[in-house]
């Protein structure tokens, strides 16, 4: 079994992931990326700050950072598209000084218009916190 004290911090960690120093990471980044949309940015911003673990980070994610996109079904706003994402975050890698990458298959979902779009995010950020 691994250390149980980040290399970096000399804090407690689970042996991957050490929030502080994620946190202080993904923070120096913000200036790095936007939505284009403050509340968006915002609530990306806060789950990065307090991510325990790499999935709790979630990321602003630019299209062409999609492969192999095609649709696979279609619902009463928009349709589903099925995607692989090439570079998501799994682990910092102390050694060498950068993420280490996943290679995943994600659904998409393309709204044909952005009407509800506050309802939207608040229905996501409910499904989030009952998880
Ligand atoms: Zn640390």
């Amino acid at each position: 079994m691994s250390s149980n004290i980040c290399p970096e911090c000399n804090q407690e960690w689970n042996g991957w992931w050490c929030k502080p120093c994620n946190s202080k990471r993904l923070q120096n980044d913000f200036n790095n990326w936007t939505s284009g949309n403050d509340k968006i940015d915002k609530f990306i911003q806060d789950a990065q700050l307090n991510a325990d673990v790499n999935w709790e980070a979630i990321e602003w994610i630019p299209y062409d950072r999609f492969k192999d996109v095609k649709q696979i079904g279609k619902g009463g706003f928009g349709t589903i598209h099925y995607a692989r994402w090439i570079d998501g975050i799994r682990e910092w890698d102390i050694e060498n000084q950068h993420w280490k990458r996943w290679d995943g298959e994600v659904a998409l979902k393309k709204f044909d218009n952005f009407v509800n779009f506050n309802n939207v995010l608040n229905e996501e950020i409910k499904l989030i916190k009952k998880s």
